[in-house]
């Protein structure tokens, strides 16, 4: 598990358009929050927890988040909770686990397959790199945001 500021950072790099993001974030950082944090208090729901960190339990979190919110809005909070989403898992699959315990393809399959390229702990180390990136990142963001925007075809554009 990479930690929650490096899904962050991560998230905020790689969410196009900027509305998306709040519910790329959320995407991103609830699968780790509605199951390690939990599982810290209470360590015997830690196994039942983890479905919400795989990808049918996320596509029916996703789902019912998004009833949270008017029905032409829903497709959108589905798209992009589930990039956040994503882009937390590919993340995780990327490393090696302490636990082992991912069960990805649940509940076809109970095997845990990684890639152990870095370990939990090592995305750490690129958090200097990464916060410096972020910061900048929404700093360009935030002014991009505020220049309007001329189509060649308004006519209240001027020539
Ligand atoms: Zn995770």
């Amino acid at each position: 598990m990479p930690d929650l500021a490096t899904h962050a950072c991560a998230q905020v790099l790689f969410t196009r358009p900027r509305k998306a993001l709040p519910h790329a974030l959320l995407g991103a950082l609830l699968p780790d929050l509605l199951t390690r944090g939990p599982n810290i208090v209470w360590p015997w729901l830690g196994r039942q927890l983890m479905v919400l960190h795989q990808p049918i339990g996320l596509l029916l979190l996703s789902i019912l988040i998004a009833q949270l919110y008017r029905p032409e809005r829903r497709l959108f909070i589905i798209r992009w909770f589930l990039f956040g989403a994503a882009c937390h898992l590919a993340l995780d699959f990327l490393q090696w686990s302490y636990s082992g315990s991912y069960y990805w393809l649940y509940p076809f399959s109970l095997n845990n397959y990684q890639l152990g390229l870095f370990g939990p702990e090592d995305s750490l180390l690129a958090l200097p790199i990464l916060l410096p990136l972020l910061l900048v990142g929404l700093y360009r963001r935030r002014n991009q945001a505020q220049i309007p925007q001329q189509s060649p075809n308004d006519p209240d554009s001027p020539q």
